[in-house]
Formats: structure tokens, C-alpha cells, sequence
């Protein structure tokens, strides 16, 4: 058992004053009081103040190796696509060992902005070439081994990918990690899953068929038979022409195509459903799927602005995750989303339901996220995990804000120095703005990003 006594807490019913929060040893929270005393061996969080923590539902962590390294226009005109062929060269060179490490980094990096989960689209699962590794689940081991190594919490997304573009194109070059039939794509599930067992409790598994461009209608259902459970993500339509190309082919773009043939609910979560007409925002909205949005590689990358203004007006759920990892920011995250509302639209606190656009978009996030990840957090209350962050409130970059203004002033005007200490389902991860593993794997990731960078 752990107790937290915190002065000021974010509560599903608002803020509330000297709670104690009593967190039992499988992670969850045993209760909630407020208005309560400080007892003797109560963790004493003075200034400061606690939130649940989202996660982050959309991660490859090994492009984190290469952030800073595409900035430069590689043709006429620069896009995904360019960038799609640096990180295959990236490919063609990674180990188990590299893969291992950068994750780690990504996990620290990942609890000091503030997530105590994360959501793993893991795509590379051969060696260079395509041929098994003897274990055929052998990266997501190194996965797991990072995410035992860091204390995260976990939502493990093997990738289906089977084909290098749609209609059934054969892959190319970098592709031939990522790819599986469906046979090979199950028995390298069942030996992932296999491996979790070794894992934190509330590590969960869920199921990827990469996009509509990397599958095909047939696996697509027999995804849908072979895991009834669980949580699934798509990349959904992250590009114009990808758009077109799966228009052209099934005769439907292809977040209207998932909607009308894929039996999309609750379950799923669609990433970058980015390039979405009216009539799609509004179903995908009303399905009760997640919209994974990833603000700062989609503006990396250039693909353009999620529908966001129309999507929250139905109704819709969202989370964040950093994808790319070219950031990792959980404030940032949410401000870029913010601020692209703001610059499509013209007008301020496109996202705002309430006083603050921040809490708004932070709340509907942290509950988002756990609901894309199967996870159960999101919010403190009694039998959730207990994923929480404690904010520095005394920080300058609250001086003078009210506390409905807190997360306005964390969102847009704080740098994520403020991230004090953070809890993946209780696990006590990030102390005073350090991860406690931090100076470790930073030593390990340099060393590998030495021997990688000879070798690109
Ligand atoms: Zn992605």
C-alpha cells in the first residue's frame, strides 16, 4: 500500500481540497477521501497538485532515433513520403539490442511529459531482410524489456502488415520487417502475448492491421473473428494519396470504407483520421471509436489538420499520442491541437467546452486515451489504476493563475519542466522531475546512438 496526501487533486467531480489517495499493491486505487487529514505515513505532496495521467496511445518508438535528422528538403517538394524513405534506410541497419534502448529513452521521456502509458504500434518484427528472428516475437521482447526497464504502463499493438501499398502491392525494401501473412501475423501474436505474461499486471495486448494500404478486406474480417477482445487501431487515412489510392481500388475512401464494412465501435481507434470529409467526422464521431490524434508529427510531416471543431461537436473521443516521437510532449500535444483549430478557423478556443479550453482538452484526453488502450485509468477514483501526475503548482509558470486555470497554464504557457512526479499504476516512475531510471538508459541510449549513426 501507498498513500498520497495531496493539498489540491483533479477529481471526476472537480477540484477538491487535502485528499488522500490509498493506492493497493496491484496498482489500483483502494480509495479516494477528501477534506481528510494528513496521516503519519502519508507521501506528502505539498504544492503539489495531482491529475490523472493520460497515455500516450500512439507510439514506434524506434523513429525517436531519428528526430532532427529529416529536416532538410530531400526533393523538389519535401513530404511523408521523403521522410517515409529516410526512416526505411533506418531500417535496414537497427538491432534488437538499438531497438531495445531507444525505446527505453522513449518511455523515460514519455513519463517526464507526463503519461504513465503508452500505446505501442509495433510494426518491425523481423531482421533486415524479413527473415524470423529464433524467437518470433523477439521485438516485442525488447519492447517489453523497455517497458520493464522504465515502469510504464503498456498496451502492446503487434502490426499486421502485409502488403506495400493498396490493391495488394508486394512490399519493398525497408517493408520486409514489418511483414506477415495472416498465419505468421498469429503465431507472432501468441508469442507476444506469451512473453507479457512476464510483464506489470496491467499490461494489455491488442491487435494493429496497419491501414487499409498494408491489409486487405478479407484479413480485416478475419481480424475481427480471431480477436474478439481487446483494442484495435488503424492507421486510417493519414494522406491524400492514400485516400485516392484506396478510393480507387475499393471504390470508397477509406475511413468511410472502415465505417460501412469494418464494424467500427468502441473497441477501435483510428490514428490519423486526418483526411476525413463531413459525413465521415460525423460517423466516426457517433461510432463511440477513438480518434488517435498525434499534433506534432502530423504538423511535422505536413498532412494536414484533423477535423477537430466538427468531430467534438458530435460527440466524438480523442486521445494523444507522439507517433514519430520528433517530440515528446503531452502539453504540447494538445496545444498543437489547440492551435491548429485556431489557425484553420481564424477564432480562439475552438476546443473550449467549458471556462477553460485546457482542462477541457486535457480531461477528454486522459479519458480517451484509456479507453483506446483498453486501460483502466483515466481518471482518480476508487478501482481505477492509478495513473496520476503531480504538477509543480508553485512553478512561475502559475504565478497569479487561478486553479480552474492550472492546466490553461500548464497546456499553453508552461514547459514540461513543471511535470513533477508521475505514476504508472502506482509505480512511483518520476521523482521531482526526474524519471529514476533516467541517467542510466540516457548512458545506454548515447552508446547505441554512437555504434547506430557509424553505421547509417
Ligand atoms: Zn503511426
Amino acid at each position: 500500500m501507498t498513500t498520497l496526501f495531496a493539498e489540491r487533486a483533479l477529481l471526476p467531480e472537480g477540484w477538491a481540497s487535502n485528499v488522500r489517495i490509498v493506492v493497493d499493491d496491484t496498482g489500483h486505487i483502494a480509495s479516494v477521501s477528501k477534506d481528510s487529514a494528513a496521516e503519519a505515513q502519508d507521501e506528502k505532496l505539498g504544492a503539489k497538485f495531482l491529475l490523472p495521467a493520460p497515455s500516450n496511445l500512439h507510439s514506434h518508438a524506434f523513429q525517436r532515433a531519428m528526430a532532427g535528422m529529416t529536416e532538410y528538403r530531400s526533393a523538389r517538394h519535401d513530404d511523408f513520403w521523403s521522410w517515409r524513405t529516410l526512416m526505411y534506410r533506418f531500417l535496414d541497419v537497427l538491432t534488437p539490442d538499438q531497438i531495445e534502448a531507444i525505446a527505453a529513452l522513449v518511455y523515460v521521456e514519455m513519463q517526464e511529459a507526463g503519461y504513465a502509458a503508452v500505446g505501442e504500434f509495433h510494426y518491425v518484427h523481423h531482421r533486415p531482410g524479413g527473415g524470423t528472428y529464433d524467437n518470433i516475437a523477439e521485438l516485442s521482447e525488447r519492447i517489453f524489456a523497455a517497458v520493464k526497464e522504465t515502469g510504464i504502463g503498456l498496451t502492446h499493438l503487434p502490426v499486421l502488415y502485409t502488403y506495400g501499398g493498396a490493391d495488394k502491392q508486394p512490399l519493398k525494401g525497408g517493408q520486409q520487417r514489418f511483414g506477415c501473412d495472416l498465419e505468421r501475423f498469429v503465431k507472432l501474436h501468441e508469442a507476444a502475448r506469451a512473453g507479457l505474461r512476464n510483464l506489470h499486471t496491467d499490461s494489455a495486448m491488442g491487435v494493429a492491421p496497419h491501414s487499409l494500404r498494408a491489409t486487405d478486406p478479407e484479413q480485416l474480417k478475419e481480424i475481427e473473428n480471431l480477436f474478439a477482445d481487446g483494442p484495435v487501431h488503424i492507421h486510417a487515412a493519414e494522406q491524400v494519396r492514400e485516400v485516392e489510392d484506396v478510393e480507387a481500388w475499393l471504390g470508397a475512401r477509406p475511413v468511410e470504407w472502415l465505417l460501412d464494412n469494418a464494424g467500427v465501435n468502441q473497441r477501435w481507434c483510428l490514428i490519423h483520421a486526418t483526411q476525413m470529409n463531413a459525413a465521415e467526422t460525423s460517423g466516426l464521431a457517433k461510432s463511440g471509436a477513438v480518434a488517435g490524434l498525434c499534433p506534432i508529427t502530423e504538423a511535422n510531416l505536413g498532412d494536414g489538420i484533423f477535423n477537430a471543431q466538427a468531430f467534438f461537436a458530435d460527440g466524438g473521443h480523442f486521445g494523444v499520442g507522439s507517433d514519430s516521437n520528433i517530440r515528446i510532449s503531452l502539453a504540447e500535444e494538445l496545444r498543437q491541437l489547440e492551435y491548429s483549430q485556431r489557425l484553420k478557423h481564424k477564432a480562439r478556443n475552438v476546443l473550449a467546452s467549458s471556462a477553460s479550453t485546457g482542462e477541457n482538452l486535457y480531461m477528454k484526453a486522459a479519458i480517451g486515451s484509456a479507453r483506446a488502450l483498453g486501460r483502466n485509468s483515466g481518471v482518480i477514483e476508487k478501482g481505477r489504476l492509478a495513473d496520476i501526475v503531480a504538477i509543480d503548482a508553485g512553478d512561475m509558470a502559475f504565478c497569479g493563475l487561478k486553479e480552474y486555470q492550472l492546466l490553461d497554464g500548464w497546456i499553453f504557457a508552461a514547459d514540461d519542466g513543471v511535470v513533477s512526479d508521475v505514476w504508472s499504476a502506482g509505480r512511483h516512475c518520476v521523482k521531482n522531475g526526474h524519471h529514476i531510471k533516467r541517467d542510466s538508459v540516457e548512458r545506454w541510449y548515447r552508446k547505441v546512438l554512437g555504434e547506430l549513426m557509424d553505421q547509417i
